[in-house]
């Protein structure tokens, strides 16, 4: 038996909104991943079985790994079908808004989402959403994944019928991603009483991390060697570690789009690592993509917060910075000497202050 979650109230607006409506468009974070476009195809596939009119919009282009589910060739990129997403937005009488926040994480898309006159239903896992900006919130930032959360809504209904084979495995392809196969924010055990219902439906769940992880180029490899050989500076001392990529170095390894995905979480691997920093100047706009990861308690979405224009989750945060990378490089120096607190160890205590505190001990 899972445990109730998704609050009775919660339950009824899914209820009736997703009863009353007729033509539901989904959409989802900018630079979608496997839990955007995993929970924006699962909500689709239940829907159409519902009998609606349903369109996935996405703000712009997501990884090839994920263009193996069901139907994400029908899903529409705003970024290239302006005309006909405004015109599909202009029809619909109800907006699912999943796995982000904040309007401002579709940007673009969001200026259309906010023009047209219907109900936004948000169903998400960050953090503080804005409740501006959508009618009805179905938010629990405990969740794994939004792919958890979409599952036990529509259990909760009673709907496992309508739960198709492709729907559990865009389910299982966001769980799994969310948590990098399991091995973060994963200890809740309901996490796998759903996998079990997921695998139940028939999915093989050994074929999609297959298709997720061994479908690179052999470019992307080079990339992550080079990045990892000629890139990563180690601040030992701080428990951190900074790569900062540039267009050009991107180009000779003919970068696309989801290449990078993943490489931030690598220094972590050191031991005793606490946080990981990765600077991207992005492919098509004047921008720094930024990445971090963290572990246990240091919170690297405060880190973005703070630095970086952004945040995210606990251990897994990005932002964005309108500048330079050598000025991008030069506040991070910085904000790694303002956080040296977070992350250095505590000073050790000079050797006179050791005798002190153990003669002390000692006459006790
Ligand atoms: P990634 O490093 O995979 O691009 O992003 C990790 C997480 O950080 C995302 O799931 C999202 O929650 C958060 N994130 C990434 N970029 C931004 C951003 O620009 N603003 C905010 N608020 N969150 C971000
Ligand atoms: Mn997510």
């Amino acid at each position: 038996m899972l445990k109730q979650k998704i609050t009775p109230q919660e339950l009824d607006i899914a209820r009736k909104k997703w009863n009353e409506c007729k033509n539901v468009v989904i959409v989802t974070h900018t630079s979608p991943d496997g839990d955007a476009i995993g929970s924006s195809l699962a909500l689709y596939e239940y829907l159409k079985r519902k009998g609606k009119n349903v369109t996935v919009i996405v703000p712009n282009y997501f990884p090839d790994f994920l263009h193996w589910m069901k139907d994400a060739d029908k899903i529409i990129m705003f970024d290239r079908q302006k005309s006909l997403s405004y015109s599909i937005l202009k029809m619909a009488d109800l907006i699912c808004c999943l796995d982000f926040n904040e309007i401002s994480r579709i940007d673009d898309l969001g200026v259309a989402v906010m023009r047209t006159k219907c109900d936004r239903l948000l169903i998400d896992h960050h953090l503080h959403p804005n409740h501006q900006q959508f009618r009805h919130i179905i938010s629990h930032p405990e969740a794994s994944s939004t792919c958890e959360l979409v599952f036990r809504i529509i259990n909760s209904l009673g709907d496992m019928d309508k739960l198709t084979l492709a729907g559990a495995e865009d389910l299982y392809a966001g769980m799994a991603t969310d948590t990098g196969f399991f091995s973060y924010n994963s200890n809740d055990p309901d996490i796998f009483l759903i996998i079990s219902e997921l695998l139940k439906k028939g999915i093989d769940k050994d074929l999609i991390n297959r298709k997720i992880q061994n479908n690179y180029s052999a470019d992307r490899l080079k990339l992550i060697g080079y990045v990892l050989y000629e890139k990563l500076q180690v601040f030992p001392d701080l428990h951190a570690s900074l790569i900062y990529i540039k267009k050009e170095e991107l180009s000779q390894f003919h970068y696309l789009k989801g290449d990078m995905e993943g490489i931030v979480n690598m220094p972590l691997q050191i031991k005793g690592h606490k946080l990981s920093i990765l600077l991207r100047e992005d492919t098509e706009r004047p921008l720094i993509r930024v990445s971090t990861r963290s572990v246990d308690d240091l919170a690297c979405n405060e880190f973005c917060a703070q630095f970086y224009n952004g945040g995210g989750h606990k251990n897994a945060s990005g932002g964005t910075l309108e500048c330079s990378m050598e000025k991008a490089v030069e506040l991070t120096m910085k904000a790694l000497e303002m956080w040296r607190d977070k992350l250095a160890d505590a000073p050790v205590p000079a050797s006179n202050e050791v005798e002190q505190e153990t003669s002390k001990q000692e006459e006790k």
